[in-house]
């Protein structure tokens, strides 16, 4: 088929073009327009995407720089607008709440809500529990405009497998509970789900036995847990989110985990890596063969593939970052040459 007609019906969903080529629509497109207008039902974002907000000034100037660096972030990548509060009624305050860790909300750790709650609402970032990261800035903020966890994504178990088991009681429902879109979750938006999320937890997040992971990728072999920088498609999501104007900012560079150790801890690794046990068995293997299952080196997986021919022609002709029509596509099946896993 020629290029031109195989590129329209990639995107024809998204254009409205279903006849301009005889062929059947992608199957991932066709969720967009439900996601959104769930989306849009129940959960409350922050008018013309600007949050007012105010910095405890307990905190000290290394602190503040933090907040200000995890801010900054928005301001790179996205339309979102961090401003001082003056007189609004609704905004954040980032302070250490005396009711918990790192999180986000009004009511404590433990009844996390995201999105826009009217009043004041908290970022709490304790020092002294290592709360002032920037990454922990950059995570608490993307809950606060309307992100709960990628692990909690309604299609998740298609992704990850979570060990209810080990992971702490009262975390199984505010951190790992599946929040479906109809309910007002925004981390689908018609994205693919996404392992390297500054909003996934990584594979220790609340365990009971920290000799065990509490999640482990079906795929036997990505890495989850960035807690570095944002994905590609947590800023798309930002984007559509709060309907940025196109064309997007340029997209962040490609998450990487290159502070994690890649070794085999049994000799027998490659030969139960052979026989499948890096899917069958990914609580052990992805702890204890890392180096046969690929772990560390995600983009080696087999599951970082393209779904189609074009996808490497499409990458270099821009499509994975200039036209935002395009990026919820790309990203969902040309995910190789997108740089997405
Ligand atoms: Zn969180």
């Amino acid at each position: 088929m020629h290029f031109e007609c195989r590129l329209l019906v990639a995107f024809a969903s998204i254009l409205s073009l279903a006849n301009a080529c005889p062929m059947a629509f992608d199957r991932d497109l066709s969720h967009n327009s439900t996601n959104r207008q769930a989306v849009g039902d129940s959960l409350h974002l922050w008018p013309n995407g600007i949050v007012p907000y105010v910095i405890d000034p307990k905190y000290d100037a290394t602190s503040k720089a933090i907040i200000l660096d995890g801010i900054a972030e928005f301001g790179k990548y996205t339309c979102i607008r961090f401003v001082p509060r003056t007189t609004q009624s609704d905004y954040i305050i980032f302070t250490e709440h005396s009711s918990g860790l790192c999180w986000t909300g009004k009511w404590g750790e433990r009844q996390m809500e995201v999105g826009r709650l009217g009043g004041v609402q908290y970022v709490s970032l304790i020092v002294a529990e290592g709360c002032l990261r920037k990454f922990n800035v950059m995570h608490e903020l993307m809950h606060s405009l309307g992100f709960y966890h990628e692990q909690q994504r309604d299609d998740r178990d298609k992704y990850i497998r979570v060990f209810y088991d080990n992971i702490v009681e009262e975390q199984h429902e505010v951190s790992y509970g599946i929040r479906y879109t109809s309910t007002g979750a925004a981390n689908n938006l018609g994205t693919p789900y996404d392992y390297n999320s500054i909003m996934h937890y990584h594979a220790y997040s609340y365990p009971k036995d920290q000799s065990r992971p509490v999640m482990a990728a079906l795929d036997g072999c990505s890495r989850f847990g960035n807690e570095k920088q944002f994905s590609k498609v947590d800023v798309l999501r930002i984007n559509i989110l709060y309907k940025c104007p196109a064309p997007y900012k340029a997209p962040p560079p490609k998450v990487t985990y290159d502070d994690v150790e890649v070794e085999d801890n049994n000799q027998y690794c490659p030969s139960w890596a052979a026989a499948g046990e890096c899917t069958n068995n990914p609580g052990y293997m992805n702890e204890n063969c890392k180096k046969s299952c690929g772990i560390g080196s995600s983009s080696d997986c087999p599951s970082c593939k393209d779904d189609h021919e074009y996808c490497p022609s499409w990458a270099a002709a821009g499509y994975c970052s200039s036209n935002p029509t395009y990026l919820p596509y790309m990203y969902t099946n040309c995910r190789k040459s997108c740089e997405i896993c």
